[in-house]
Protein backbone atom coordinates (compact mmCIF):
# COMPACT_ATOMS: atom_id res chain seq x y z
CA UNK A 1 0.00 0.00 0.00
CA UNK A 2 0.91 3.17 -1.20
CA UNK A 3 1.99 6.26 1.63
CA UNK A 4 -0.60 8.41 0.52
CA UNK A 5 -3.81 5.56 0.38
CA UNK A 6 -2.43 4.46 4.39
CA UNK A 7 -2.68 8.25 5.84
CA UNK A 8 -5.96 8.45 3.69
CA UNK A 9 -7.01 5.42 5.40
CA UNK A 10 -5.78 6.04 8.91
CA UNK A 11 -7.48 9.91 8.53
CA UNK A 12 -10.53 8.36 7.48
CA UNK A 13 -10.16 5.55 10.31
CA UNK A 14 -9.64 8.33 13.11
CA UNK A 15 -12.00 10.61 12.27
CA UNK A 16 -14.50 7.72 12.43
CA UNK A 17 -13.51 6.81 15.82
CA UNK A 18 -14.16 10.48 17.08
CA UNK A 19 -17.49 10.63 15.35
CA UNK A 20 -18.66 7.59 16.91
CA UNK A 21 -16.97 8.66 20.77
CA UNK A 22 -18.72 12.07 20.04
CA UNK A 23 -22.53 10.58 19.03
CA UNK A 24 -21.51 8.18 22.16
CA UNK A 25 -20.94 10.94 24.44
CA UNK A 26 -24.07 13.04 23.07
CA UNK A 27 -26.41 10.52 23.21
CA UNK A 28 -25.57 9.73 26.71
CA UNK A 29 -25.83 13.81 27.95
CA UNK A 30 -29.01 14.09 25.55
CA UNK A 31 -30.22 10.75 27.83
CA UNK A 32 -29.27 12.59 31.13
CA UNK A 33 -31.14 15.84 30.40
CA UNK A 34 -34.18 13.83 29.65
CA UNK A 35 -34.23 11.78 32.77
CA UNK A 36 -33.27 14.80 35.10
CA UNK A 37 -36.55 16.59 33.54
CA UNK A 38 -38.65 13.94 34.50
CA UNK A 39 -41.08 14.97 37.16
CA UNK A 40 -39.74 14.07 40.55
CA UNK A 41 -42.55 11.63 41.79
CA UNK A 42 -44.38 12.96 45.19
CA UNK A 43 -43.77 9.00 46.58
CA UNK A 44 -40.41 9.39 46.06
CA UNK A 45 -40.13 12.93 47.96
CA UNK A 46 -41.66 11.44 50.54
CA UNK A 47 -39.39 8.42 51.30
CA UNK A 48 -36.53 11.28 51.18
CA UNK A 49 -37.75 13.16 53.56
CA UNK A 50 -38.85 10.50 55.75
CA UNK A 51 -35.70 8.07 55.38
CA UNK A 52 -32.24 11.11 54.41
CA UNK A 53 -32.31 12.98 57.42
CA UNK A 54 -29.78 15.36 55.23
CA UNK A 55 -32.27 15.98 52.30
CA UNK A 56 -34.43 17.66 54.86
CA UNK A 57 -30.88 20.32 55.15
CA UNK A 58 -30.20 20.98 51.94
CA UNK A 59 -30.84 24.54 50.43
CA UNK A 60 -34.57 24.41 47.92
CA UNK A 61 -31.54 24.95 44.79
CA UNK A 62 -29.76 21.26 46.14
CA UNK A 63 -32.64 19.71 46.98
CA UNK A 64 -33.68 19.94 42.97
CA UNK A 65 -29.86 19.34 42.06
CA UNK A 66 -29.89 16.17 43.35
CA UNK A 67 -33.85 15.07 42.76
CA UNK A 68 -32.14 15.27 38.49
CA UNK A 69 -29.11 13.41 40.08
CA UNK A 70 -31.35 10.58 41.57
CA UNK A 71 -32.73 10.40 38.33
CA UNK A 72 -30.26 10.26 36.08
CA UNK A 73 -28.36 7.20 39.45
CA UNK A 74 -31.51 5.40 38.54
CA UNK A 75 -31.68 4.86 35.33
CA UNK A 76 -28.20 4.16 34.73
CA UNK A 77 -27.60 1.54 37.69
CA UNK A 78 -28.62 -1.96 37.79
CA UNK A 79 -30.09 -2.49 41.91
CA UNK A 80 -29.92 -6.03 43.08
CA UNK A 81 -31.17 -7.81 45.57
CA UNK A 82 -29.27 -10.99 47.09
CA UNK A 83 -30.13 -12.75 50.56
CA UNK A 84 -33.68 -13.03 49.45
CA UNK A 85 -34.03 -9.39 49.69
CA UNK A 86 -36.57 -7.81 46.77
CA UNK A 87 -35.45 -4.47 45.54
CA UNK A 88 -38.19 -1.74 45.89
CA UNK A 89 -38.47 2.07 45.84
CA UNK A 90 -37.52 2.73 48.70
CA UNK A 91 -34.50 1.25 48.82
CA UNK A 92 -33.48 2.65 45.39
CA UNK A 93 -34.26 6.37 46.12
CA UNK A 94 -32.79 6.38 49.73
CA UNK A 95 -29.22 4.94 48.40
CA UNK A 96 -29.36 7.35 45.22
CA UNK A 97 -29.86 10.12 47.41
CA UNK A 98 -26.71 10.06 49.42
CA UNK A 99 -25.17 8.62 46.69
CA UNK A 100 -25.71 11.46 44.92
CA UNK A 101 -25.23 14.05 47.76
CA UNK A 102 -21.33 13.51 47.51
CA UNK A 103 -22.31 14.95 43.68
CA UNK A 104 -24.21 18.38 44.20
CA UNK A 105 -22.83 21.47 43.39
CA UNK A 106 -19.82 20.61 40.95
CA UNK A 107 -19.67 18.73 37.37
CA UNK A 108 -21.27 15.06 38.43
CA UNK A 109 -19.65 12.12 36.92
CA UNK A 110 -22.56 9.87 37.97
CA UNK A 111 -20.02 6.90 38.90
CA UNK A 112 -18.60 6.56 35.70
CA UNK A 113 -16.99 3.08 36.48
CA UNK A 114 -19.94 1.54 38.67
CA UNK A 115 -22.73 -0.65 36.98
CA UNK A 116 -24.34 -2.37 39.62
CA UNK A 117 -25.73 -1.42 43.46
CA UNK A 118 -25.81 -5.56 45.15
CA UNK A 119 -28.17 -4.69 48.49
CA UNK A 120 -28.23 -7.46 51.39
CA UNK A 121 -31.03 -7.28 53.84
CA UNK A 122 -28.75 -6.66 56.15
CA UNK A 123 -25.03 -7.52 57.49
CA UNK A 124 -23.39 -10.00 55.57
CA UNK A 125 -20.23 -12.48 55.91
CA UNK A 126 -17.58 -12.21 52.97
CA UNK A 127 -14.32 -13.06 52.49
CA UNK A 128 -11.24 -10.85 53.15
CA UNK A 129 -7.77 -12.22 51.66
CA UNK A 130 -4.67 -10.45 53.80
CA UNK A 131 -0.94 -10.81 51.43
CA UNK A 132 1.40 -11.23 53.97
CA UNK A 133 5.19 -12.13 51.47
CA UNK A 134 4.73 -14.41 50.00
CA UNK A 135 1.54 -15.96 51.68
CA UNK A 136 -2.12 -15.05 51.57
CA UNK A 137 -4.59 -15.43 54.22
CA UNK A 138 -7.83 -15.96 54.09
CA UNK A 139 -10.97 -15.09 56.28
CA UNK A 140 -14.74 -14.81 57.03
CA UNK A 141 -15.78 -10.84 58.11
CA UNK A 142 -19.45 -9.17 58.91
CA UNK A 143 -19.53 -6.42 56.29
CA UNK A 144 -22.26 -3.43 56.08
CA UNK A 145 -20.28 -2.33 52.52
CA UNK A 146 -17.78 -2.45 49.92
CA UNK A 147 -16.70 -0.40 47.42
CA UNK A 148 -14.97 -2.16 43.97
CA UNK A 149 -12.77 -0.88 41.25
CA UNK A 150 -15.00 -3.46 38.84
CA UNK A 151 -18.08 -1.82 38.45
CA UNK A 152 -19.62 -2.63 42.01
CA UNK A 153 -20.75 -1.53 45.46
CA UNK A 154 -21.96 -3.75 47.92
CA UNK A 155 -24.49 -2.78 50.68
CA UNK A 156 -26.54 -4.07 53.72
CA UNK A 157 -30.17 -2.60 53.83
CA UNK A 158 -30.24 -2.54 57.55
CA UNK A 159 -27.40 -0.25 58.25
CA UNK A 160 -28.72 2.05 55.37
CA UNK A 161 -31.66 2.79 56.55
CA UNK A 162 -30.19 3.28 60.32
CA UNK A 163 -27.66 5.28 59.20
CA UNK A 164 -29.48 7.55 56.75
CA UNK A 165 -32.07 9.10 59.62
CA UNK A 166 -29.25 9.31 62.10
CA UNK A 167 -26.66 12.42 61.94
CA UNK A 168 -25.35 11.83 65.40
CA UNK A 169 -24.05 8.23 65.09
CA UNK A 170 -21.24 10.17 62.92
CA UNK A 171 -21.55 6.79 60.26
CA UNK A 172 -23.46 6.59 57.14
CA UNK A 173 -22.44 3.54 55.12
CA UNK A 174 -23.51 5.07 51.74
CA UNK A 175 -21.24 8.19 51.97
CA UNK A 176 -18.49 5.73 52.77
CA UNK A 177 -18.67 3.32 50.44
CA UNK A 178 -19.50 6.06 47.09
CA UNK A 179 -16.74 8.03 48.78
CA UNK A 180 -14.45 5.00 47.63
CA UNK A 181 -15.95 5.52 44.42
CA UNK A 182 -15.04 8.99 44.21
CA UNK A 183 -11.70 8.07 45.39
CA UNK A 184 -11.66 4.88 42.53
CA UNK A 185 -12.60 7.22 39.43
CA UNK A 186 -8.84 6.60 39.14
CA UNK A 187 -8.43 3.12 38.58
CA UNK A 188 -6.85 3.88 42.17
CA UNK A 189 -7.90 3.33 45.72
CA UNK A 190 -5.93 5.38 47.43
CA UNK A 191 -7.50 8.26 49.20
CA UNK A 192 -6.22 10.21 46.59
CA UNK A 193 -9.80 12.07 44.47
CA UNK A 194 -9.62 13.59 41.34
CA UNK A 195 -9.43 16.83 42.58
CA UNK A 196 -11.20 19.87 40.83
CA UNK A 197 -9.20 23.21 40.02
CA UNK A 198 -10.45 24.91 43.03
CA UNK A 199 -8.42 22.46 44.91
CA UNK A 200 -4.45 22.14 45.09
CA UNK A 201 -2.89 18.88 44.99
CA UNK A 202 -0.14 19.93 47.07
CA UNK A 203 -2.28 21.36 50.03
CA UNK A 204 -4.71 18.32 49.94
CA UNK A 205 -1.77 15.80 50.13
CA UNK A 206 0.22 17.97 52.98
CA UNK A 207 -3.01 18.36 55.21
CA UNK A 208 -4.52 14.42 54.48
CA UNK A 209 -2.03 12.44 55.20
CA UNK A 210 -0.93 15.00 58.10
CA UNK A 211 -4.42 14.31 59.69
CA UNK A 212 -4.32 10.64 58.74
CA UNK A 213 -0.99 9.90 60.54
CA UNK A 214 -2.55 12.19 63.41
CA UNK A 215 -5.58 9.35 63.59
CA UNK A 216 -2.63 6.71 63.59
CA UNK A 217 -1.47 7.89 65.96
CA UNK A 218 -4.65 8.70 68.58
CA UNK A 219 -5.68 5.34 67.87
CA UNK A 220 -2.63 3.44 68.61
CA UNK A 221 -2.67 5.18 71.98
CA UNK A 222 -6.57 4.56 72.42
CA UNK A 223 -7.58 8.12 72.12
CA UNK A 224 -10.58 9.21 70.49
CA UNK A 225 -11.17 11.31 68.00
CA UNK A 226 -14.65 12.53 66.39
CA UNK A 227 -13.55 10.40 63.32
CA UNK A 228 -14.14 6.30 63.83
CA UNK A 229 -10.46 5.20 64.38
CA UNK A 230 -11.62 2.52 61.04
CA UNK A 231 -10.14 5.56 59.24
CA UNK A 232 -6.51 4.88 60.68
CA UNK A 233 -6.96 1.83 58.51
CA UNK A 234 -5.19 3.35 54.92
CA UNK A 235 -5.51 6.58 53.17
CA UNK A 236 -8.61 5.13 51.25
CA UNK A 237 -10.71 4.39 54.50
CA UNK A 238 -9.38 7.86 56.21
CA UNK A 239 -10.78 9.59 52.68
CA UNK A 240 -14.11 7.30 53.36
CA UNK A 241 -14.01 8.10 57.29
CA UNK A 242 -13.59 11.88 56.83
CA UNK A 243 -16.58 12.37 54.36
CA UNK A 244 -18.52 10.79 56.94
CA UNK A 245 -17.86 12.65 59.53
CA UNK A 246 -17.82 15.99 57.27
CA UNK A 247 -21.65 15.70 56.40
CA UNK A 248 -22.93 13.81 59.62
CA UNK A 249 -20.95 15.84 61.90
CA UNK A 250 -19.66 19.28 60.29
CA UNK A 251 -20.08 21.29 63.67
CA UNK A 252 -17.72 18.71 65.63
CA UNK A 253 -15.34 18.38 62.78
CA UNK A 254 -14.79 22.07 62.52
CA UNK A 255 -14.30 22.77 65.21
CA UNK A 256 -11.68 19.52 66.15
CA UNK A 257 -9.78 19.68 62.65
CA UNK A 258 -10.19 22.97 60.53
CA UNK A 259 -7.59 22.78 57.90
CA UNK A 260 -9.20 19.14 56.98
CA UNK A 261 -12.86 20.79 56.81
CA UNK A 262 -11.73 23.68 54.59
CA UNK A 263 -9.96 20.64 52.31
CA UNK A 264 -13.17 18.69 52.00
CA UNK A 265 -15.60 22.12 51.49
CA UNK A 266 -13.07 22.71 48.88
CA UNK A 267 -13.34 19.43 47.63
CA UNK A 268 -16.97 18.58 48.14
CA UNK A 269 -18.08 22.46 46.52
CA UNK A 270 -20.15 22.13 49.96
CA UNK A 271 -20.14 23.30 53.74
CA UNK A 272 -22.69 21.22 55.12
CA UNK A 273 -22.43 22.88 58.60
CA UNK A 274 -23.63 26.10 56.65
CA UNK A 275 -27.02 24.22 55.78
CA UNK A 276 -27.63 22.61 59.04
CA UNK A 277 -27.00 26.73 61.03
CA UNK A 278 -29.39 28.14 58.36
CA UNK A 279 -32.21 25.27 59.24
CA UNK A 280 -31.73 25.50 63.09
CA UNK A 281 -32.12 29.33 62.06
CA UNK A 282 -35.34 29.25 60.39
CA UNK A 283 -36.67 26.38 63.15
CA UNK A 284 -35.58 29.33 65.95
CA UNK A 285 -37.60 31.98 63.83
CA UNK A 286 -40.51 29.74 63.01
CA UNK A 287 -41.02 28.95 67.02
CA UNK A 288 -40.30 32.71 68.23
ZN1 LIG B 1 -14.12 1.59 53.48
Amino acid sequence: MTAPISAFILTALIGLFLFFALSKRQFRNYRRERLRSKPFPPEWEGILNRNVVLYGYLPDSLKKELQGHIQIFLGEKIFEGCGGLEITDEIRVTIAAQACILLLNRKPTYYPTLYTILVYPGAYVAKKTTVVGMQHFEEMTVRAGESWTRGEVVLAWDNVRQEAIDLAGGHNVVLHEFAHQLDQEDGRSDGAPILGKQTSYKTWARVLSKEYQNLRRKTLTGRHDIMDAYGATNPAEFFAVATETFFERPKQMKLTHPELYKELESYYGMDPLKWIENNDQTAKGAGA
